[in-house]
This record gives C-alpha cells, sequence and structure tokens, in this order.
C-alpha cells in the first residue's frame, strides 16, 4: 500500500521562521548524511554533536559555525538518514545552507513530508503524525498534553485494539458462512453477539472521548445570536473581557458579523454576533438573518441572548436554531428584573452590564464545550474531524452487523464487519489513499 523507499533527499528549515538564537536546517534521505558532511567538510560520526563550519561548494567563506548531528536510519525520525545542521537562527544564513544542500543534490521538501516519510517508513502512524501538528500548533497547556497522549499512541492503541476485535468477529462470521445449513447459534453466536456488543460499546466511548479532543483541538464553535438589542455585543465583551482573552479580529468580517474569538478554560470558543435576527425586514437585515443562518449550520453551540424581560427569539431564529446540537438561552439584563430568577438547565440568567452571573456563564459554556461534569479523568487525546467521522461509520456498520446478525445474514453481517474495520483502519492509516494521505500532510507546515 506504502510508497517505495524515497530515492531523493529533501531539505528544509526546521525551526519557526524569523530570526533566532539557534536555527536548524534538517535533511532526509539516501544522501542526507553526504551531503551533510560536504557542507561541514569532515566526517560526522552517528548521534554525536560536532562543532563546525558550514561550507557552500566553490565558496572559501564559510556560512556560520555551528553544530552539526547525524542520526542514520532507520533509527531516525524519518526512518531515513538524517542530518541536523544548527547555525545562528539568522533566516540569511539559514536559505545559505538550504540552497548549499540543494547545489548538492537535494530539494526543498513539501510542506509535512518529513513527517509523511516517518509515516510511510513505518515510524509512526496516521494519528501520531497529525498529533505532531497538533502539538507545534497547541496554543496552551491542555492542548499540548492531549497532543502528546495522541502522540504516544494513547489513541492509536484503542482504534488498533478495537479493529483487532472487529477483524476476529469477522473472521469467526464468515468461518460460519461456510457452514451455510447450520444457523448462527450453533456455531458459537451468543459468544459473537457478545463480542459485538463489548466491541460496541468500546468505540461509543471511543467516540465520545474522540469527540471531546476535536473540541480540545479545533475549538467548541459558538455562535451568539439573538434579538437586536438584547445585549449581544455587551455579554461578548463581558465573556472576553473578564477572561482576559486574546481578542481576535479576523480580517474580511462584515460590517454585520463580527467574529471574536474567545479561550475559555482552554477552549477556543469563537463567537460569532450576527446582526439582529428578525423577521422580514429591508435588505440589510435579510442579508444579516441569512449570514446568521450559515453561521449556525456550521456551530456546535448556539447561545441564545435574549431580554430576560421577554425572553423571546421570535419564530425565525427558533427554525435556525433547530440543527444547532447544543443550545444555552442567556437571559440578560436580568438586572431589570424585580427579582433574580434560579437559573434552569438550559436558561441562565445574567446582566452583561452589572457583570452579574458571568461566572456560573463561564462554568455552563465548559461543561458543554467538554460534555458531561467538564472535565475528564485526564487521559484526553487530540482527534480530529477526521477521526470522529470514521469512528461514526465504524460505529454505524457495527450497528447494521448486529442487526444482520439478528437475522442470520451471515454474509451481510462479515460485509459490515469489514466496512468497521476498515473504518478503524482508516484512522492510523493501515488503510489509506494516497488522496487522502496528500490532504492531510500538505495541511502541515514546511519543515515538519
Ligand atoms: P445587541 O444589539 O444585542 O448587541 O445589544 P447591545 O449589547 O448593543 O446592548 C443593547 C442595549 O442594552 C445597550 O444600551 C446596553 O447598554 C444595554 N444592555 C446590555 N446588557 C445589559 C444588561 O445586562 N442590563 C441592562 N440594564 N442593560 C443592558
Amino acid at each position: 500500500m506504502h510508497a517505495m523507499p524515497s530515492t531523493d533527499t529533501i531539505v528544509a528549515i526546521a525551526t519557526a521562521p524569523g530570526p533566532g538564537g539557534v536555527g536548524i536546517v534538517r535533511l532526509s534521505g539516501p544522501t542526507a548524511l553526504d551531503i551533510a558532511q560536504r557542507i561541514c567538510a569532515r566526517q560526522l560520526p552517528p548521534r554525536r554533536a560536532q562543532r563546525v563550519r558550514f561550507m557552500a561548494a566553490g565558496d572559501a567563506e564559510a556560512i556560520d559555525d555551528g553544530i552539526a548531528l547525524t542520526f542514520p536510519g532507520p533509527n531516525s525520525f524519518t526512518g531515513e538518514d538524517v542530518a541536523e545542521l544548527q547555525a545562528h537562527g539568522s533566516p540569511a544564513v539559514l536559505q545559505q545552507l538550504v540552497a548549499a544542500a540543494c547545489a548538492l543534490g537535494a530539494r526543498l521538501a513539501r510542506p509535512g513530508e518529513f513527517s509523511e516519510r516517518a509515516f510511510v517508513n513505518g515510524r509512526l502512524d496516521l494519528t501520531q503524525a497529525e498529533a505532531i501538528a497538533d502539538l507545534i500548533a497547541a496554543s496552551d497547556t491542555r492542548a499540548a498534553r492531549a497532543a502528546r497522549r495522541a502522540l504516544e499512541g494513547v489513541f492509536s492503541q484503542r482504534v488498533d485494539a478495537i479493529g483487532a476485535q472487529l477483524l476476529r468477529l469477522r473472521v469467526h462470521v464468515e468461518a460460519a458462512i461456510d457452514f451455510a445449513d447450520e444457523s448462527l447459534d450453533t456455531l458459537g453466536g451468543p459468544q459473537v453477539r457478545a463480542h459485538l456488543a463489548q466491541a460496541q460499546a468500546q468505540l461509543a466511548t471511543l467516540l465520545a472521548e474522540a469527540q471531546r479532543g476535536r473540541k480540545l483541538r479545533d475549538g467548541l464553535h459558538a455562535v451568539i445570536v439573538g434579538p437586536p438589542n438584547a445585549g449581544k455585543s455587551s455579554l461578548l465583551n463581558a465573556l472576553a473581557g473578564s477572561e482576559r482573552a486574546i481578542v481576535t479580529d479576523i480580517a474580511g468580517t462584515t460590517r454585520d458579523t463580527l467574529r471574536e474569538i474567545v479561550r475559555i478554560d482552554g477552549l477556543e470558543l469563537t463567537l460569532v454576533d450576527t446582526a439582529g435576527l428578525r423577521e422580514g425586514g429591508d435588505i440589510i437585515e435579510r442579508e444579516g438573518m441569512r449570514r446568521a443562518r450559515a453561521e449556525l449550520r456550521a456551530a456546535d453551540l448556539a447561545l441564545v441572548v435574549v431580554d430576560a424581560r421577554a425572553p423571546q427569539a421570535g419564530p425565525d431564529l427558533e427554525g435556525a436554531l433547530q440543527d444547532v446540537p447544543l443550545q444555552l438561552w442567556i437571559h440578560n439584563k436580568s438586572d431589570l428584573l424585580a427579582q433574580w430568577p434560579e437559573d434552569a438547565e438550559a436558561r441562565i440568567h445574567v446582566s452583561a452590564l452589572a457583570g452579574r452571573g458571568l461566572d456560573a456563564l463561564h462554568q455552563r459554556l465548559r461543561q458543554l464545550a467538554l460534555g458531561e461534569g467538564g472535565e475528564t479523568a485526564g487521559g484526553e487525546f487530540s482527534a480530529r474531524a477526521r477521526h470522529v467521522e470514521a469512528l461514526q461509520r465504524a460505529v454505524a456498520h457495527a450497528e447494521a452487523a448486529s442487526r444482520e446478525l439478528d437475522h442470520d445474514r451471515l454474509e451481510l453481517a462479515a460485509e459490515d464487519l469489514h466496512l468497521a474495520h476498515d473504518a478503524m483502519g482508516e484512522i492510523t492509516g493501515k488503510i489509506s489513499s494516497d488522496d487522502m494521505l496528500g490532504r492531510i500532510f500538505a495541511s502541515f507546515c514546511i519543515g515538519k
């Protein structure tokens, strides 16, 4: 399934763009050691830091001096021969090192190509390669820890274990097909059903955890909606302000859709303050409504802000809310009520103006973001939409297999188990198309 070993040597700057104390140029491929030794004009023993002068071919003056390290394959990050040249972190110096390597036959790496080679050479599975990208991009400790766990294989091991179980079940059912005259019950059917039920339960748990992992990685996409003047902007500012959040304006937003990203307890909430939603209205208002609908379609959570004195959203908005998986109604301006009401499951009372009820709102948001309890036992791992989608497919196929077994339709059950097993294999990359791999690795940065 996988590509042949690479025949070319790639090079890239591995450290972040811009000036720094130290900058690293990395090479991987069959001529990596040779190229590094020529740039350093000396032999480089494996895994030993060597103080060297970096020279470009045909140039008497050194590019820089620094440290060179070599890792002969297969015990390297990519599984190929790898060399690292550590120079002063000047973009000009690092560019010259890359040019010197290219002059000696290396080519510039594509984004994610080092990780892709590590995957192709079996040094990492796909979820682990993705976890590297997630770890590099992690913006807080919690997301970084979750990515570390995925990198250590916490997620892959569980995927593989369930996959192996589905495979065993399939083999058992296929063996039973050969005894077509007998019903499954005489061929260990109850045992097969019990094992399938067990696999289904494990799948459901893993799916829930992967969904949480995805939210940790991607942030929960929350949208603020509500009638005009309910206090949406005020609430947005109060939420952002009380968390001293990093508030970012995203370029290209229109005057009626303001996006801000607020980090609350390690979760990224994208708050989209849409134009007031009301029926009819003039063209601009209708356009605002159209955008709000589009935002809601992509939302995980709708924060519906209403005036506590008249807590209705209007039929148009309520229609648009139907497809949003989670809703929290926020009764703002509760300071204007004669008495502060009790909060309920899906309704919370606040005053953006007086800053009252905001702590409870934060707590509720955290719960909604992370699911029941708001916290996990600390085993959380980062996951992607791709993983969640594959797990959902595995769940659906396992359910179908269970139904077919109930009707003694063994061929169909075997096929569904096959599809469920394949869906699990896609997650770790055991089953993959070049197309999918290309898309995944292209989203990495160059030098990774
Ligand atoms: P939006 O149109 O929904 O974004 O509403 P704004 O945030 O612009 O607020 C509309 C008006 O309500 C402003 O005059 C706010 O000062 C006022 N307002 C917002 N929140 C509260 C609140 O909690 N209590 C009171 N009394 N007034 C509020």
